[in-house]
């Protein structure tokens, strides 16, 4: 059975010491109240080494937000796939669409990024998902199928079991719209239907797929209904631990 998951990406936002202070807020709320969903936190780099040591023994696992395409070498402010493996991280967030529109990250650079993420260890939150205009345009389908076939459709499928996808609507992400339960689970379905055409059906059906865009405590219990969409990636509301522990509650 696939995994339900519960993930937040901080983006820039805390300090070491508010990182911390949020890191730890979040593993006593869990220790006494257990989720009944993986949850993850994607913390800037330089987070990374202390909170994963932090939370060693607890449920929380640790993600990067991103890593290089290159292994090692002179790539001054770069940080490679083996050193976010190396601070006890176990996810990177790879794919977002802040990195692929401010940072120019483009189809093929996130394939060189997801192999060598994949080489070192790391478990991938693999995020697609369309703009405005190509939702107005009814492109939606096409555009997530095609982000998947540039960037992971050309992996093993033993390496594809360390994928998770995150559909992230560019139209919902920071703006307080979200995508109605029923718009994501249709493209939900959609995006199953493409892993089931590459890996096979048993291998689609294992794959989590996570929703991301606005999802707030109050709406992802009718996000996380649906039997395509196995949890979310959460940006503003995973900066408060009670708004975070929110949604993980919508898994009850
Ligand atoms: C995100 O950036 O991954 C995200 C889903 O952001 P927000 O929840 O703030 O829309």
């Amino acid at each position: 059975m696939r995994k339900k998951i519960v993930a937040g990406n901080w983006k820039m936002n805390k300090t070491l010491q508010e990182g911390v202070a949020l890191a730890t807020e979040l593993k006593d709320i869990l220790a006494v109240e257990k989720p009944n969903c993986e949850v993850i936190i994607g913390t800037p780099f330089i987070h990374l080494a202390t909170i994963s040591e932090m939370l060693k023994d607890s449920v929380v696992a640790v993600s990067a937000q991103n890593c290089a395409n290159k292994a090692s070498g002179a790539y001054t402010g770069e940080v490679s796939a083996a050193m976010v493996k190396s601070t006890g991280a176990e996810y990177v967030i790879l794919g977002h669409s802040e990195r692929r529109e401010y940072y120019n990250e483009t189809p093929e650079i996130l394939k060189e990024k997801v192999d060598l993420a994949l080489e070192n260890g790391l478990k991938v939150i693999f995020c697609i998902g369309e703009s405005l205009a190509q939702r107005e345009a009814n492109e939606q389908e096409a555009v997530c199928k095609a982000e998947l076939m540039g960037s992971v459709f050309h992996l093993s499928p033993e390496q594809w079991k360390n994928i998770v996808i995150a559909y992230e609507p560019i139209w919902a992400i920071g703006t307080g719209k979200t995508a109605t339960a029923d718009q994501a689970e249709e493209i939900h379905a959609f995006i199953r239907q493409c892993v089931a055409e590459v890996y096979g059906a048993e291998a689609a059906d294992n794959t989590s797929i996570l929703y991301g865009g606005s999802c707030k405590a109050s709406n992802a219990p009718e996000l996380f209904a649906k039997p395509d969409i196995d949890g979310g990636l959460i940006g503003g509301a995973s900066l408060k631990a009670p708004d975070f522990k929110g949604i993980i509650d919508a898994w009850k």
